[in-house]
């Protein structure tokens, strides 16, 4: 059976350029980057370079950017690194990732809504905003419903009514698609994982604006200049930024392939299966991004048959799928608990084709029927 994969929002296959590049670092070239010996220094160079490439396609100085083990830890680094330091309240979206979320919460952080597109309510984030704020924290592109946040009107903001609060933007499902370098221009902290955009699993990066400090979260060798200590992986580094070089090369091309895709999926899923809506504003979203709401289902059961079935898909992030508690983007959004158990994320990525959608389109429609005619409730065609 071939597998029909629609999760890259989960993560993404890695690219060619990205395995290649790492191979090396892996097999006869393992030295430390910290020692000081040839094999040492030749990690370090590779670490060095790598630095300048994640720099370059985020429009920011190498000396800026902090390699970390994750989108979840450059998350949390930025979220506590900034309070440690500054001592005020904390203001984030509440669509934000677990990882920026849980982080905000704990240090009783308050939250801005957003419209039923998804899109932040600037009238209630000026509200939020004032002299005590110390970090303000909006992503680019939401993680569920691919909606993308206007992350400049957000620092302009920020800068007029909380003139004293650094600016953190979690980049993570936005880079495939969208130059963030005007952005990066503007926001103070950026973060990035690798696994989004056809690098390997564990290793990300954020970008620190030059003169902003932060108080650590592992403290050790001082590597990354004191901002993260721990050895890095070198090879999940290397591999990060060939990932990231292919992304921004081929970004144009694949941004317009898959939008085609991702239209043609979407449209027609919500034209052949009744009750089936998408959540969240199209025009407002990354490309790779198709999240439907189906009536009258719940999408653990749908995934279960999907999979028997080859399809990979989620319900919701996949960081909640396993758990029944309905996605906090899409309550956030205004959908009703019940209809946010329908939610079915198709995610589209660097490898998906056209057989991929019509292998969908098939299994889909056909496994959401088989389930209706098991219940009582259901919506008919
Ligand atoms: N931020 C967003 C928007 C994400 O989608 C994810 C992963 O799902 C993360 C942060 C966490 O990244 P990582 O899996 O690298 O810890």
């Amino acid at each position: 059976m071939t597998t029909t994969y629609l999760d890259h929002a989960a993560t993404t296959p890695v690219r060619p350029d990205a395995f290649d590049a790492m191979v090396p670092w892996l097999r006869e070239r393992y030295g430390n980057p910290s020692g000081s010996h040839a094999l040492a220094r030749a990690a370090r160079k590779a670490i060095d370079e790598a630095r300048d490439v994640v720099a370059e396609c985020l429009g920011r100085m190498p000396r800026e950017i902090v390699f970390t083990s994750g989108g979840t830890e450059a998350d949390n680094l930025a979220v506590t690194g900034v309070v440690g330091q500054r001592r005020g309240a904390v203001v984030c979206s509440a669509v934000e990732h677990h990882a920026v979320l849980h982080a905000v919460e704990a240090l009783g952080g308050r939250t801005v809504g957003v419209d039923p597109g998804g899109r932040l309510d600037l009238d209630e984030l000026v509200e939020a905003l004032d002299d005590e704020v110390c970090l303000v924290s909006v992503m680019l592109a939401n993680n569920e419903v691919g909606t993308i946040q206007p992350v400049g009107e957000v620092v302009r903001l920020a800068r007029e009514h909380a003139p004293g609060a650094v600016v953190h933007s979690d980049v993570v499902q936005a880079i495939s698609w969208l130059d963030v370098a005007d952005l990066a221009a503007e926001v103070d902290l950026l973060a990035l994982s690798a696994h989004k955009f056809g690098g390997p699993q564990g290793v990300g990066a954020l970008a620190v604006r030059e003169g902003i400090t932060l108080t650590p979260l592992l403290r050790g060798g001082g590597q990354e200049r004191e901002r993260r200590s721990g050895t890095q992986n070198v090879a999940g580094i290397v591999g990060m930024a060939a990932a990231l070089r292919a992304t921004v090369r081929e970004r144009a091309l694949t941004v317009a392939r898959v939008t085609r895709l991702r239209d043609r999926l979407a449209d027609g899923l919500t034209s052949t299966v009744a009750g089936c809506t998408e959540s969240g504003d199209r025009s407002n979203k990354v490309a790779g991004s198709c999240s439907l709401l189906l009536a009258d289902i719940e999408t653990e059961a749908l995934l279960v048959l999907m999979d028997q079935a080859g399809v990979c898909a989620t319900a919701g992030s996949s960081c909640a799928s396993g758990a029944m508690e309905p996605s906090h983007v899409l309550r956030a959004m205004g959908v009703s608990p019940e209809l946010a158990l329908g939610s079915l994320r198709l995610s589209l990525g660097w490898t998906t084709s056209e057989a991929d959608v019509d292998r969908a389109l098939e299994v889909i429609p056909a496994l959401v029927g088989r389930l209706r005619d098991r219940s009582p409730l259901a919506v008919r065609p």
